[in-house]
């Protein structure tokens, strides 16, 4: 057994498993490249792969189909076993779970199955016992293909050993590369074979259509061929020229009988035409031998043919010529060089000869007699033949040139039945089909039926005659058969019109209709009968070339063959038109080939312009509108299109909507053409105002063409007054531009139902988009709240400190509720004395604001609320009275809904959690006095923390499927164990909040058990629905719409119901789009536990690695131990007690190395020890290890040495100056190396969660994993490998992974905590941390802590951007909220980049206003008016984008003076810009300048219109900062704002408001709180001095405004000026649109020009 094993661990790669996967997976694609990848290639290719990659001995690979596990091997036959828990696979197929069996024989697990499997060699077929065994179902989009079992693992000395988790992730890793290709294989050989379908078609098509075209070629020559002989009246070169056209041969012999000789007299095409060298052999056997045609089809095998004639001729078809008595006259012989004749050509040679047989003798030959011909003259039925309306082109389409026949029969005579049969001679029969759908008829061809003796008699038949026929009894009565006759077949009978009614007979003018019709007719039926005759002598050649029967038998034989009906074919020069030019649907249509009428220019006309429209398909329906009117020439034209509602129709040229009327409707109803040729406007049904088509409303012509997509009408093409005439060649156009629009208006995919259909379709999806963003919104800020409390419960284990804990509370509770800020207040000695917390901070406050309120509550000892008080939104105030004193108060105000966007009231539920912490509160208030621990609060902060839900988002999902699906009531039931629970109610609260179901119990519970959808369209018809809750209620429930909720694993996690479709019933597309949301939602869903579970492990683990994790001890110069994080007892088994009495080499001498190198860099302070996994020992180590609180990794390690990494490096001053001793570093390896697995796992899951809201594709999963697998590696050269592996994978066809990005490390971690413990730079340990197995990179999680704190710090107004030392997170942080960065797909070092460019342009001129504070300023305030009102919603990301750009880079290189300083002194920069707003041009070019630098260039990634829009809109908006626009801008967008309830903002408004939003924030300082505004009014102040100081030096005109401004009664009524009548109307106009949201800006506004005032009173002017 082992020598098998052994021989198969010899294909192990010993040097790389990287490079080989990296080979694998190449060899993979190729393999997967080939014509058929079958089952057994991928069994084999996995069975190689995971044998060679996992160290298994042997695999099985079963794919699951149908309930069965099936096994493909390429030697035997294909075994199933059923998906059962009988076998292993089976059980794995069914839990989706992978399995490990260590011990297989030992393993009662292993044992207990039935069916078990044996790993083997397939040479030896040797039954090996399974020892390690995995088992791993490959699941794809819920369902498992694949199971894949592994036996006996070999390590790499080939001993048996256990299958590892890596073994695992591989192999399913594998299994879902091999699966996903081998569905995309699948689907794309489907699709190769449709193709192949389509060609072959294609390929008929074309056949059969040159047949067509020769048909028709065939009847028009013969037609010119007797008139020219009729003419000639004699049979000359150029008749024989005809004749060969006729016969499509090559050459023509013509033989005639002179005196018992034949004699070539005229030779056409032939090498020779000496009549002495022509042989007669084969004239001589047709005409006197057999007396028949002599039809040779290989001239090379005959011996009849003179060989040594050596002409180049495949085939001869020789015809005699015989006169009426039948004395021989001649004979022709038809010669063909690559083809042979068919029974069609023998009758055109019969046919040829008949007729040269009538010619004069003199003419022909003189021993002939003078003898007439026929009484018809040749021709006359052929003369109107050409105005006849079907299309001649048409031929494969027999019902429909039947249909016209009869339709203009039923014009001309009223009868009740009416049919036209066509006489299939060969054949025998009258056949005929009455339409596409119907079953061909035919009747024999017999004398003694009506028919029969019609066509044998060769004339009209009318009953009630007495005609001598057996069946007659089987007709009506009254009735008339016409034969149609053709002049140029033999049999001149080439079919009949049979008409029939019951009473009235039919009058000698009727039977001459008829018989006119009948002559009109036969020239279609003549080409019907050419191209139906070749056609089948094609397929007889085709398909039974090789039968030994008679030409007649198998014309017979073809001829009995069903016509194609189906087959359309295009006459080519049509067809090379337009294939460059019009989608493959339009070329489909039959009505294409109506065009073959039309005149090449016309033809010409219409490929340019489906070529204008192919190239802008979005205006094509405006282009084909617009030349309408040339097509067909004619004075108005119109397209209209019916709108998805049916409601009206648009007209396309002008986009204007018409209600549907007049004869335009008409044809829309009746999906008929409509054309009166005159007097329209006195048609009923005319209607001026749509009818005349917008131009003279006397229509005297009248053109609509219905546009019919699926059989549905969808517009008209209407013409009126024709300039010529509506003739043929104008419908043909007019019917083949209505088929076009169908390309423009549907989707190209066939298989959507209709246009509206797809209309609907797209609205739905673009709603769904909608709520999907807002759903997301939720989610996001559902979990923004969660790892805000999560925070807090870190904080709380670390807080003493009482206050501390009060401002947890306060926080918690904040984000519990909603709330902008909460309070507790209490007596204390008497006095109140209150914690507000409000942005992030506790404020401590004994001065009490809203005491009126306070006392109401506690006076009442109830709850008191109040709305819109001191302009804030609300405020509750919850009492705590025990023992009937009042205790302590809480209060809350500004409560915002679940969305966060809107202020609402306080519920009973706020209220009871403000009581329970006013409870938990007041204990923890005793308990404190006590001196004891404040655990009820904490306690408290704890539970609500953990409880805090997923109430909001379950509610907007519920909310937003109700709308979506417009139906009254929505309900979302979670799975709770075995119960379905409702977790949030509808609007109607039409079911109880924790109402819950038993899963299986009701229609709504078996969908959660079964995992079906249920579509039910009346309920009460349905045993399962309980109507107890409608009785209840008095609610009627009567369509409902269930759908499960599946997670990643396929399992039911929650279900919705939505219950009475406003109109009619829910639909296919309600389940559609419910199936989309129920994705959305189970990825919410999952993501919210998911981050949950994440908050709470990251912590843990945070405090596992802070705890054990470093040692970090700083030893003095002195060499004592200053400081240690932690207990040194368990790692030296010293105290620090002891330890700080000693010298550090007293105590550490057990580890030698570490001493030597502690002294060493105490000795050179620039030096820096690092070392890996080093033994650290100590004497009393092993006994004093197992104290309480020891982590699980220092104890596993127990019993054998510790192991650390270690640091060394010297402690220096703040300046470096001086080294004051040293600090030893140590990291605990293995605790290290489990937590840093642990939390790339972690990450990992964040990152899944954070992917598309559509999930990820199995090969995403798969990368994943590999991911993790690469990074679990410690061999480099592998790991390089591997990540080309993911490469390789990744451009298969993924774009947006971003798998590999930013993954956490244990270092960023321990960093920090060291920077915390000690406040070391920790740019030093970045480096000296740096190791090979924990690369280094930045951490998603810390980002997201931090920029919570910046968030915080961003939604104030009062944010000084002085204090910030670092404004890149901040201003990083704005774009984020917006999620602009990846929206606009720009990485964070280009906005960084960007960023200090701005900085750098705004330091040119140090101004004291003007500089990059004020730009940073006037984009905080952009980003606060945008985030936190409604104008947010106006814009779209990009505008938000251009607006962030805008209002950043508004100032660049000011120079600290107006434009009017610039334009007096006539500066570089008002020449430039020609004194028209000359900075602010300035700015906005040294914007666009910034953005070229390719470091920095935000835009690039943009498309084109992207970047234009993007530029227009930051122009606009800088060049609004001008002052002087300022009045203009006012009075323009209040007048706007106050129409805004009439006309709602539209995009035309776009510029206006980004402007006011942008001057707005430039102009926002002054609504700051007075000390912050103040600090800015300075510094405009000393920038307008400077100014005025330096227009007197430069002898400029000073400006006044400027002057005197260190003087306070001139600055104090300066500034209150400027505030009251520049700043309040702008903010007043804002207000108009944004109230009440700008309420702070417009409070904090009122104050300063207050303050203002005062300050002015009280430093008046001297007078
Ligand atoms: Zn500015």
């Amino acid at each position: 057994m082992f020598e098998f094993t052994r021989s198969l661990s010899k294909g192990l790669p010993s040097s790389s498993p990287g490079e080989y996967l990296l080979r694998i997976v190449k060899e993979t694609q190729v393999l997967f490249q080939s014509q058929n990848v079958s089952n057994v290639m991928i069994s084999d290719y996995l069975r190689k792969s995971l044998r060679s990659f996992t160290g298994a001995s042997w695999v099985e690979v079963f794919f699951v189909e149908e309930s069965n596990l099936l096994l493909y091997k390429t030697l035997q036959t294909t075994k199933a076993i059923p998906v059962n828990e009988d076998s292993l696979p089976g059980y794995v197929a069914l839990s989706k779970e992978p399995q490990t069996v260590n011990n297989a024989s030992a393993s009662s697990f292993y044992n207990s199955f039935k069916v078990q499997f044996h790993p083997y060699v397939v040479p030896a077929k040797e039954i090996v016992q399974a020892s390690s065994v995995a088992c791993v179902p490959i699941t794809k989009d819920g369902q498992c293909r694949l199971v894949l079992l592994l036996f006996n693992k070999l390590d790499e000395n080939s001993s048996l050993c256990y299958f590892s988790e890596g073994d695992l992730c591989m192999t399913e890793a594998l299994g879902l590369w091999a699966i996903n290709h081998y569905d995309i294989h699948t689907y794309c050989s489907d699709l190769k074979k449709k193709l192949n379908n389509v060609k072959e078609q294609v390929e008929e098509s074309t056949k059969l259509m040159s047949l067509g075209v020769r048909a028709i070629h065939r009847r028009n020559s013969l037609e010119k061929c007797i008139k020219v002989i009729q003419s000639e009246f004699k049979l000359t070169k150029n008749s024989i020229q005809q004749i060969s056209q006729v016969m499509l041969c090559e050459g023509v012999i013509f033989h005639l009988f002179i005196g018992e000789v034949l004699k070539p007299i005229i030779a056409l095409g032939m090498d020779t035409y000496d009549s002495k060298v022509l042989t007669t052999k084969t004239a001589e056997y047709s005409l006197i031998s057999s007396k028949q045609i002599l039809n040779i089809s290989e001239l090379s095998t005959e011996p009849l043919w003179d060989q040594e004639m050596q002409m180049r001729m495949k085939s001869l078809l020789a015809c005699p010529i015989f006169s009426p008595e039948k004395e021989p006259l001649g004979c022709i012989e038809y010669f063909r060089k690559s083809t042979s004749f068919s029974p069609v050509d023998e009758t055109f040679a019969s046919k040829i000869s008949e007729i040269l047989s009538s010619l004069p003798r003199d003419n022909f030959v003189s021993s002939i007699g003078d003898k007439n011909t026929s009484d018809r003259t040749v021709g006359t039925l052929f003369k109107e033949l050409n105005s006849f309306a079907i299309s001649s082109h048409e031929l494969y389409d027999y019902p429909r040139i039947f249909a016209e026949i009869r339709r203009v029969i039923n014009n001309f005579l009223i009868v009740d039945s009416c049919a036209v049969y066509f006489a299939n001679q060969i054949s025998n029969v009258f056949w005929t089909q009455q339409s596409e759908n119907c079953d061909e008829l035919t009747q024999p061809i017999c004398k003694d039926t009506l028919f029969g003796y019609v066509f044998f008699k060769q004339a009209r038949v009318t009953l009630p005659d007495n005609v001598p026929v057996s069946d007659l009894s089987s007709y009506d009565k009254i009735g008339m058969i016409q034969p149609i006759i053709s002049n140029l077949t033999l049999q001149p009978v080439i079919g009949l019109i049979s008409v029939f009614r019951p009473h009235k007979e039919f009058s000698q003018e009727e039977q001459e209709i008829i018989e006119k019709i009948s002559g009109k007719v036969a020239g279609l039926l003549e080409c019907l009968w050419i191209y139906r005759n070749e056609e089948m002598h094609l397929n007889t050649q085709q398909t039974e070339e090789t039968q030994d029967a008679s030409p007649e038998i198998r014309f017979r034989i073809a001829n009995s063959r069903r016509p194609h009906t189906s087959i359309h074919f295009l006459p080519e020069e049509v067809s090379e038109l337009l294939k460059s030019s019009v989608s493959p649907q339009i070329v489909r249509s039959n009505s294409i080939y109506s065009l073959t009428s039309v005149s090449p220019t016309k033809l010409g006309e219409i490929k340019n312009m489906l070529q204008e429209m192919k190239a802008k398909p979005e205006s094509a329906l405006n282009i084909l509108s617009k030349r309408l009117r040339t097509l067909v020439p004619s004075q108005a034209s119109k397209l209209f299109i019916m709108d998805p509602h049916e409601q009206h129709l648009i007209d396309i040229a002008n986009s204007s909507l018409a209600k549907p009327s007049g004869l335009v409707n008409l044809c829309m109803q009746t999906k008929e053409i409509i054309c009166i040729r005159s007097g329209t406007y006195q048609h009923p049904q005319f209607d001026k105002l749509i009818d005349s088509l917008g131009g003279d409303s006397k229509v005297q012509s009248f053109l609509a063409m219905p546009i019919i997509v699926q059989d549905r009408s969808l517009g008209v093409i209407a013409f009126a007054n024709a300039s010529i005439n509506f003739g043929p060649e104008e419908l043909a156009i007019a019917e083949f531009v209505s088929i076009i629009p169908k390309d423009y208006l549907s989707n190209t995919n066939d298989n959507i139902k209709d246009i509206r259909d797809a209309i609907q379709v797209g609205r739905r999806h673009k709603m769904l988009q909608q709520w999907c963003k807002q759903v997301f919104f939720v989610a996001n800020s559902t979990l923004n709240k969660i790892l805000l409390v999560k925070d807090i419960m870190h904080k709380l284990y670390e807080a003493k400190n009482f206050e501390k804990l009060i401002k947890s509370g306060l926080e918690m509770l904040c984000a519990v509720i909603n709330t902008e800020q909460a309070a507790v207040t209490y007596e204390d000695a008497g006095e109140f004395i209150e914690y507000l917390y409000k942005k992030g901070k506790i404020i401590k406050k004994s001065h009490l604001e809203d005491q009126g309120l306070l006392a109401k509550s506690l006076e009442s000892g109830r709850p008191v609320t109040l709305e819109s008080m001191f302009g804030k939104e609300n405020i509750i105030v919850i009492p705590f009275v025990e023992k009937k004193m009042p205790r302590l108060l809480i209060k809350a105000y500004n409560k915002r809904d679940d969305t966060l966007s809107y202020y609402c009231s306080f519920n009973k539920e706020d209220e009871q959690i403000l009581n329970e912490f006013a409870t938990a509160m007041s204990i923890s208030f005793v308990a404190h006095d006590k001196g004891e621990s404040p655990d009820s609060l904490r306690q408290f902060i704890k539970q609500y923390a953990s409880n805090l839900n997923n109430h909001a988002l379950i509610s907007t999902i519920r909310t937003a499927s109700q709308k979506l699906l417009d139906c009254d009531r929505a309900t979302v039931f979670i799975i709770e164990g075995k119960e379905m629970v409702v977790k949030s109610q509808g609007l109607e609260k039409e079911i109880p909040v924790d109402f819950r179901i038993p899963i299986g119990k009701g229609i709504i519970g078996n969908v959660a058990q079964t995992g079906q959808t249920e579509n039910i369209r009346d309920v009460y018809e349905d045993p399962r629905f309980d109507p107890a809750m409608d009785k209840k209620t008095g609610y009627r429930t009567s369509t409902m719409l269930c759908m499960p909720v599946l997670d990643t694993q396929g399992k039911v996690i929650a279900a919705l119901q939505m219950i009475n479709k406003k109109k009619g019933f829910f639909d296919e597309s309600d389940e559609e789009t419910l199936v989309i949301f129920c994705e959305i939602i189970s990825s919410a869903l999952q993501n919210c536990s998911m981050f949950m579970h994440n908050i709470t492990e990251r912590s843990r683990i945070l405090n596992i690695l802070n705890s054990i994790g470093n040692y970090i001890l700083v030893f003095n110069s002195e060499g004592i131990l200053d400081y240690s994080n932690k207990s040194i007892k368990p790692l030296f088994g010293i105290t620090k007690k002891i330890a700080v009495k000693s010298h550090y080499s007293s105590w550490l001498r057990e580890n030698r190395e570490l001493v030597l190198d502690i002294t060493s860099v105490m000795q050179n302070p620039t030096k820096r020890i690092q070392k890996k996994q080093q033994k650290i020992s100590s004497a009393s180590f092993k006994r004093t290890r197992t104290g309480p609180g020891m982590t699980k990794s220092l104890q596993q390690s127990q019993g054998s040495d510790m192991y650390f990494h270690y640091t060394v490096a010297s402690v220096q001053t703040f300046n470096k100056s001086e080294t004051v001793g040293v600090v030893l570093i140590l990291e605990d390896a293995s605790a290290l190396a489990e937590l840093s697995s642990k939390l790339e796992k972690m990450q990992l899951e964040v990152q899944s969660m954070k992917s598309s809201i559509y999930g990820e594709t199995s090969l995403q999963k798969c990368i994943q994993k590999l991911g993790a697998i690469s990074k679990a590696l410690g061999d480099p050269d592998t790991k390089i490998h591997l990540e080309d592996v993911i490469k390789t994978l990744k451009q298969g066809n993924l774009n947006t992974a971003d798998i590999m990005s930013q993954m956490p490390t244990v270092q960023g971690y321990s960093n920090k905590a060291i920077s915390e413990y000690i406040g070391l730079d920790t740019s030093i340990h970045h480096e000296t941390f740096r190791t090979e197995e924990l690369p280094r990179r930045g951490s998603r999680i810390m980002v997201e802590v931090i920029e919570t704190s910046i968030l915080t710090d961003l939604r104030d107004i009062d944010l000084d951007p002085f204090i910030i030392e670092d404004h890149f997170p901040y201003i990083k942080a704005m774009f984020q909220d917006f999620d602009l960065l990846s929206q606009m797909e720009i990485n964070s070092d280009s906005l960084m980049n960007f960023s200090k460019l701005v900085k750098e342009h705004y330091g040119v001129w140090d101004n004291p206003f003007h500089n990059f504070y004020h730009g940073f300023n006037v984009l905080h305030a952009t980003y606060m008016l945008l985030s936190s009102t409604q104008a947010g919603t106006f814009f779209s990301a990009n505008e938000i984008f251009a607006l962030f750009i805008a209002a950043f880079c508004h100032d660049l290189e000011h120079p600290g003076r107006n434009n009017t300083f610039e334009i007096n002194r006539g500066s570089h920069l008002a020449l430039i810009y020609n004194d028209k707003s000359v900075l602010e041009n300035h700015h906005s070019a040294v914007t666009f300048k910034i953005l070229q630098n390719e470091k920095c260039n935000l835009i690039e990634k943009f498309n084109v219109d992207a970047k234009k829009s993007f530029r227009k809109l930051v122009v606009a908006s800088i060049l609004g900062t001008d002052m002087a626009k300022h009045v203009e801008e006012i009075t323009t967008m209040s007048s706007r704002f106050k129409d805004i309830e009439e006309t709602p903002l539209k995009n035309s408004d776009l510029e206006g408001l980004a402007c006011i939003l942008i001057h707005s924030a430039d102009l926002s300082h002054p609504c700051k709180k007075y000390d912050q505004y103040q600090k800015w009014s300075k510094k405009v102040c000393d920038e307008f001095t400077l100014q005025f100081q330096e227009e007197i030096s430069l002898g400029l005109p000073p400006t006044e405004i400027m002057k005197d401004l260190d003087r306070p009664e001139v600055y104090y009524a300066s500034e209150f000026g400027f505030l009251k009548f520049v700043i309040r109307p702008l903010w007043d106009c804002l207000n108009l649109w944004l109230n009440p949201h700008i309420n702070q800006y417009i409070e904090n506004l009122n104050e300063n020009i207050e303050k203002y005032q005062k300050l002015k009173e009280i430093h008046p002017k001297p007078s």
